[in-house]
């Protein structure tokens, strides 16, 4: 074997393989937790065409989990800036657009059409609707992850995990016939942006800066990993990638869901 950039994965997936994720195109909507470990996975495994959808400035609570983020960078440095260093890092030549807005922007949805693969990682569920939604007209393979971390009334943990849901084909249903979405929260997340939109501030759903929930680097690493390997095993045709992955870290384990799409879905039906 000899030693180039890419002969370890090659074992897996073969030259061929590595020439599909080479020519796929992705977009990432939401660089953030999540979003630089879906960046670093792909980037590593030989992705070469980047959309980055983004509007956000770093905090100096983003130094617990922003992948690429060092301790030098001062808060307000653009997530996009971090983001697009973490990938011309391994991979210079690289092609990136970025795109700094909120989802969803015009300009966003626009972007979207151009590309193979959209990676959903937005914390926020309305962003998450939108972006079904756009997907689904689209006709886009849809990667969706979240993390997320229930804290009792009282305190306590309740449950911490995430799941990956991937709309590979047609017949997969979507976030919202398959059940993986807060419909109520995603409709509170829209009203208050239809206010701010109608406020004369920027349009588009709009991250509550300070309404964040907990959030651990570690749990990200796993969702994101678990998405970037849907995404290799689909490209490469190792498998079929799943439905829909679910981690439960409080109880160590990752299973697949079983639940059949809802008939009917006013979204992807
Ligand atoms: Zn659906």
């Amino acid at each position: 074997m000899s030693d180039t950039r890419f002969g370890r994965q090659e074992l897996l997936f073969g030259e061929a393989g590595q020439k599909l994720i080479r020519e796929t195109s992705v977009a990432i909507v939401g660089v953030g937790g999540i979003g630089t470990q879906v960046i670093q996975s792909l980037v590593f495994l030989g992705v070469h065409h980047f959309i980055l959808i983004e509007p956000g400035k770093v905090k100096k609570s983003s130094q617990n989990r922003y992948i690429g983020m060092r301790h030098s960078d001062p808060v307000g440095t653009l997530k996009l800036d971090i983001a697009e260093r973490l990938i011309r890092g391994v991979d210079p030549e690289a092609q990136v657009q970025r795109i700094e807005g909120w989802f969803p922007s015009p300009e966003a949805i626009a972007a979207l059409q151009t590309v193979d693969v959209v990676f959903g990682c937005v914390d926020k569920e309305g962003a998450r609707l939108k972006l079904n939604e756009e997907c689904v007209r689209l006709g886009k393979r849809f990667i969706d992850s979240a993390t997320e971390i229930h804290i009792k009334e009282d305190g306590g943990i309740q449950s911490y995990g995430g799941r990956v849901f991937v709309r590979w084909t047609e017949q997969v249903g979507c976030l919202v016939c398959c059940d993986v979405i807060d419909l109520r929260e995603a409709g509170e997340d829209l009203a208050s942006a239809e206010e701010t939109a109608n406020r004369g501030g920027i349009y588009g759903v709009q991250q509550n800066e300070n309404g964040s929930g907990p959030s651990v680097v570690s749990l990200n690493a796993v969702v994101a990993g678990m998405a970037a390997t849907e995404f290799l095993v689909g490209m490469t045709g190792i498998r079929s990638p799943n439905r829909l992955t679910i981690y439960r870290a409080e109880r160590g384990i990752v299973s697949l869901s079983r639940d059949e799409p809802a008939q009917d879905c006013l979204v992807c039906g």
